[in-house]
């Protein structure tokens, strides 16, 4: 029998999870469908259970939803926990199991499809919403000795990593606002809603000085306003968020499913149909 998963969210129309899916499932030859569900704001429990109790077997969870996934989850993955967001649900017969896969989706794609290693780096994080929550244990994990969260409301950034207290005493991590990160860093990964404005950061060209890589978790069919600002202010290299879109949904159906998928061809194929739909 088919099973059926889908993506939770409000909008969700823009999602392109139901492409990544069908082509794991397509490259595994696992059976399964996977939709699109969008819940009313103030409605995503009852738009879970309904999907639940009609068979379906688990659940994406995007905007604005992941803290509600969260509270909702009977039981959750330590990763999850940390964050405090699930993005990742699956329905057990022992209730719903919560995960999330965004950190370990980001740590994968730039460790090995861009072949950064993160042990020992100097990383800087501008913004301190949802993404950045999911990140900061998993950067922290993959070895990163020095972690910077800058936001433009700093107060943010300095609430977020209280709830890293071990890393703080380290002196691995701090959260600061835009004008105080200093400088030095690796790597400079732009975690802001700002690029849906296609808008510039309100940074100094200084913070990319030395870097290696920065990378928008933003993604789109043309250069994103980050990984342009990034390349005029000197950085040698930038990208955008397509591979830790890939990657997250890989780890999401290995949860599903017990396979992990080959990520590299369905990568390849999101980028040329992006620049297909971009004319
Ligand atoms: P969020 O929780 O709404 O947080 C938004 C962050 O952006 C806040 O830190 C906010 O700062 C900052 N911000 C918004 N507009 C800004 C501006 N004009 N200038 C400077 N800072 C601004 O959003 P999120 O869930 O963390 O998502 C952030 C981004 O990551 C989105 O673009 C999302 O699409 C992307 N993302 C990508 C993936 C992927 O797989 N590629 C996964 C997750 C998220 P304040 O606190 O000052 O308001």
């Amino acid at each position: 029998m088919t099973d059926r998963y889908a993506v939770v969210g409000n909008p969700v129309a823009h999602s392109r999870s139901p492409s990544i899916h069908a082509r794991f499932a397509e490259q595994t030859g696992q059976d399964i469908e996977y939709l699109r569900l969008l819940a009313p704001l103030g409605g995503f429990v009852e738009a879970v259970e309904r999907f639940r109790d009609a068979g379906g077997r688990g659940l994406n969870v995007t905007l604005p939803f992941k803290r509600e996934a969260f509270a909702w989850a009977a039981r959750r993955s330590e990763r999850a926990r940390v964050a405090a967001a699930v993005n990742t649900l699956r329905f057990d017969r022992d209730g719903a199991w919560g995960d999330n896969t965004d950190g370990a989706g980001l740590v994968r794609d730039l460790e090995d499809r861009l072949g950064l290693a993160l042990a020992g780096r100097s990383v800087l994080i501008l913004g301190a919403g949802g993404a950045t929550r999911g990140v900061v244990g998993p950067l922290l994990e993959a070895g990163v000795a020095r972690l910077t969260i800058a936001n433009r409301t700093p107060s943010r950034a300095i609430g977020l990593v209280d709830g890293f207290p071990r890393a703080i005493a380290a002196g691995r991590l701090r959260g600061c606002g835009f004008d105080d990160a200093g400088e030095g860093f690796e790597l400079v990964v732009n975690a802001t809603s700002a690029g849906l404005a296609g808008a510039r950061l309100p940074v100094a060209d200084a913070l990319f000085a030395g870097a290696a890589l920065a990378y928008d978790m933003f993604y789109a069919a043309r250069e994103t306003a980050f990984v342009a600002q990034a390349l005029a202010a000197g950085c040698p290299r930038a990208c955008d968020g397509l591979g830790m879109l890939v990657e997250q949904a890989a780890e999401s159906f290995l949860d599903w499913r017990g396979v992990r998928p080959l990520t590299a061809p369905v990568y390849e194929a999101l980028r040329a149909e992006l620049a297909a739909e971009a004319g």
